[in-house]
């Protein structure tokens, strides 16, 4: 049995070698000829000259072996409903998705855009987009239609898929009027919208370019809809994600080194079989959602469960009463989701049989220590924290428990994951700090491994400056985290080092925020800032600067104003994006070059000193912060 530190070692020393063994755990159609070019740094083409396919993999390859077994089970609170597709139906609903989208004009290459809520017919457009080497871009259904609108036009999608509405606490939630907002106010208009009929909300269809799934799919009943063979390097989709700049980047990543990769990580970090049950409670239109609720559990044959819901209601033992249900082996959440249930009666977790699940990953923000202790002290588990970003794809840091079991160590998501070259980096100098217990940030050596972002969508130029430039004298990938490793290798992360915040496990751009709340007419300037909170890790506070106070000392016409920006920035961005508070401030804390204070304006909102102050141009500016959050 191979010790973890020598796997390890194995994928750094002998890359190509390594990387050529994990290859075997998926089909190919054309093996690989050479396992990684990196001949163009700090591009790497992984797998170069096989061809393979996602949803081949994910599932027509299991056919064979377990075509009656569940492969999804969608399983909704919000509307009462389990539907529940084997491998074989799941192969035939993703042939009728993939010929309607072929029907509807789309070719190999294209971007099909998915806005849709959490129902079995998402997968089925993610797996059918995979099927015919269309890219998708799944846009996360709470996002608004201006940040809708956006992608439309960074992805230009030939087709739309969505649904009349998702469903949210047993309310509706429209979709199709923010989508028609959205194409309205896009400059790029998308060929054809699918739209999924939940029956929710009656939808206006627009002639010529709305089509109902449900009629396409009767059209389609019988489609046989071959895998298209790709090649490794054929990008399967774009996401998005925040980062410094108010624009979202597309996130592209590859086929074959994507089908790997996740291969990979669900043998050694999931320690998972074909057969077993795989429950992710985040969403498809997160990383998450795409690695580990669709494209992961099936590629290893596994039934993988789909929730829409929240996890308190209709109390706080549904997603347990899943997991007793389905003998659930391995779940996925996010540490907010971990603390809203320990608030709640924990009586609620005793009420079922737990007993099938081997362990619960937790990831997307820090977990706290008292909260792991809860759940581990409720569950009887192994509670695993896990680190990573949309842009890799699937875990940087954690534990190998199908390599070697390790013991957990809470506040510390764990080690560096094989093929992950670590460092940490001394920001000033460039500087590698080797020794343990040194604050730096985190950053990846080149190659990135297999599954990690290919480039910036369309903009290989910004993949270049936004993650490989910014440590000085050195090309190497700065995940935007400070961390700290310890003696034995465990590393610690200490938040972001750009002006990223996360709120609730969503990654948020403050400038997008900024941006939204400074274009209402009343706002002349705004910073919005990150604000530790006990449930959520964090929330979004704003201090923005009025063109125009006149009566705002009036408490009632600063609800108002604030109300009205609140709005503003649901409308725009979506609630997921909307700031707790929004303070009205008469200047913002800058130095005497104009440069706003973020950190000290973050750390007064937090109650914490601010630090050096010196280059500060007016301190009355901070101290009239520190009155208002105090108040
Ligand atoms: P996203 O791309 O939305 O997955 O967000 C990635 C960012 O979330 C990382 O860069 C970290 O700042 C944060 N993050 C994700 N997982 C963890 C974790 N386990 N512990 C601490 N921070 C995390």
């Amino acid at each position: 049995m191979t010790s973890y530190a020598e796997f390890y070692r194995q994928s750094i020393d002998q890359r190509d070698d390594f990387w050529a063994t994990q290859a075997r755990l998926v089909d190919w159609q054309t093996p690989p000829q050479q396992v990684c070019d990196y001949s163009h740094p700090p591009f790497a083409k992984w797998f170069v000259g096989g061809t393979t396919n996602l949803c081949h993999n994910a599932v027509d390859r299991h056919l064979a072996d377990r075509g009656e077994q569940a492969a999804l089970v969608a399983i909704s609170t919000e509307t009462d409903t389990e539907r529940s597709y084997s491998f074989r139906e799941l192969h035939a609903e993703v042939q009728r998705m993939a010929a309607s989208l072929l029907a509807l004009g789309v070719k190999k290459g294209d971007r099909v855009l998915i806005y849709m809520p959490m129902v079995a017919e998402a997968a089925f457009a993610m797996l059918a987009c995979a099927r015919i080497g269309a890219l998708h871009s799944v846009v996360f259904g709470g996002f608004a239609s201006g940040s809708l609108a956006s992608r439309i036009d960074d992805a230009e999608p030939v087709v739309i898929v969505s649904a009349d509405a998702g469903s949210r606490g047993g309310k509706a939630v429209a979709y199709k009027p923010l989508l028609d907002e959205a194409i309205r106010q896009a400059r790029h208009q998308p060929g054809a919208v699918l739209l999924v009929d939940r029956g929710l909300v009656p939808m206006e269809l627009e002639s010529g370019r709305d089509h109902l799934w449900n009629d396409l799919r009767a059209e389609h009943m019988d489609a046989q809809v071959p895998c298209e063979w790709l090649a490794s390097t054929h990008p399967s989709y774009t996401l998005y994600t925040s980062g410094t700049t108010g624009k979202p980047k597309g996130v592209q990543r590859d086929t074959g080194g994507y089908a790997v990769a996740l291969a990979a990580s669900m043998k050694h970090i999931f320690n998972a079989r074909a057969g077993q049950t795989f429950f992710a409670t985040s969403d498809i239109g997160w990383v998450v959602g795409h690695s580990y609720i669709i494209y992961g559990p099936l590629i290893a044959g596994m039934t993988t469960i789909m929730y829409e819901g929240l996890p308190t209601r209709p109390d706080a033992g549904v997603w347990w009463s899943i997991v007793e249900k389905y003998q659930v082996t391995h779940m996925f959440s996010a540490p907010t989701a971990v603390r809203v249930l320990k608030k709640q009666d924990p009586a609620y977790l005793k009420k079922y049989d737990v007993s099938s699940l081997k362990a619960l990953w937790l990831a997307g923000e820090p977990l706290d220590e008292p909260t792991a202790q809860w759940i581990s002290d409720a569950l009887q588990v192994p509670i695993i924290d896990n680190y990573w970003q949309t842009e890799t794809g699937w875990p940087i840091l954690t534990l190998a428990n199908g390599i070697e079991q390790q013991t957990t160590r809470f506040g510390s998501p764990g080690k560096a994951m094989y093929g992950y070259h670590v460092k940490l980096i001394d920001e000033a100098t460039g500087q590698e700090l080797t020794e343990p217990n040194q604050k730096g940030v985190v950053a990846i050596e080149g190659p990135l491994p297999p599954g990690c972002m290919q480039t910036v969508w369309r903009d290989d130029e910004r993949f270049v400056s936004t993650y490989w430039s910014t440590i000085p004298g050195r090309q190497i990938y700065s995940t935007f985290d400070w961390g700290i490793r310890d003696a034995d290798g465990y590393y610690f992360i200490l938040g972001r080092t750009d002006d990223v915040i996360n709120v609730a496990g969503h990654r948020l751009g403050t400038r997008e925020i900024e941006e939204s709340i400074s274009s209402h007419p009343n706002i002349a300037e705004v910073a919005v800032v990150g604000v530790a909170d006990n449930l959520k890790g964090q929330v979004a506070m704003a201090f923005a600067v009025p063109r125009d106070a006149t009566g705002l000392e009036d408490a009632a016409a600063r609800m108002k104003l604030e109300g009205e920006v609140m709005k503003q920035v649901d409308k725009q961005l979506g609630a997921v994006a909307r700031p707790s508070r929004v303070f009205f401030v008469t200047a913002l804390p800058k130095t005497r070059s104009g440069k706003l204070l973020r950190r000290a304006l973050q750390a007064v909102a937090e109650g914490r000193d601010p630090g050096d102050l010196t280059t500060m141009e007016d301190p009355a500016a901070l101290q009239q912060v520190r009155s208002m959050v105090a108040a």
